[in-house]
């Protein structure tokens, strides 16, 4: 009982979230609430190395934020740097890539060869295709469908 009062007293005082009349909010709001606040209780609990200053609730609070941000970011940093590297990996001389092709944009073979149209009944023009091949290719998918026929 003393564990459950402690819990509602201390997560009375950083409150996330706003008070809301949807029964299943308010819900997740108290869930998250709950989980930030055992994740607290665990840190203080927790050893940590001698003469590490305690993060008070607040700072917990703002430091877990920080930390979930940075994780995003990472996350985001190494997909950016995979796609970088794929395509550093593609750039051999003769390589069929897609890129912008010098003049104007015209129907893309793939989808002319497979009867796609817009919405609106048009063929999909591009700029975009492959220029080992000098073949117009609206995305990536076309391209890997013109190249698999070779
Ligand atoms: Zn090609
Ligand atoms: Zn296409």
């Amino acid at each position: 009982m003393a564990g459950v009062d402690l819990n509602d007293q201390l997560r009375s005082y950083y409150p996330i979230g706003r008070k809301s009349h949807k029964w299943w909010r308010s819900c997740f709001w108290y869930l998250l609430e709950v989980a930030v606040l055992n994740a607290y209780i665990i840190y203080k609990t927790t050893a940590r190395p001698p003469g590490s200053k305690v993060l008070s609730h607040f700072q917990f609070h703002l430091e877990l934020a920080r930390s979930l941000c940075k994780e995003g970011g990472r996350k985001k940093a190494a997909a950016e740097a995979g796609v970088a590297a794929a395509g550093l990996a593609n750039q051999a001389p003769n390589a069929h890539r897609r890129v912008k092709l010098p003049g104007r944009k015209k129907q893309c073979y793939q989808c002319r060869a497979k009867d796609i149209r817009t919405a609106s009944g048009r063929r999909p023009e591009t700029a975009f295709g492959c220029a080992s091949c000098n073949v117009h290719l609206c995305d990536e998918l076309c391209l890997a469908q013109f190249h698999a026929h070779l």
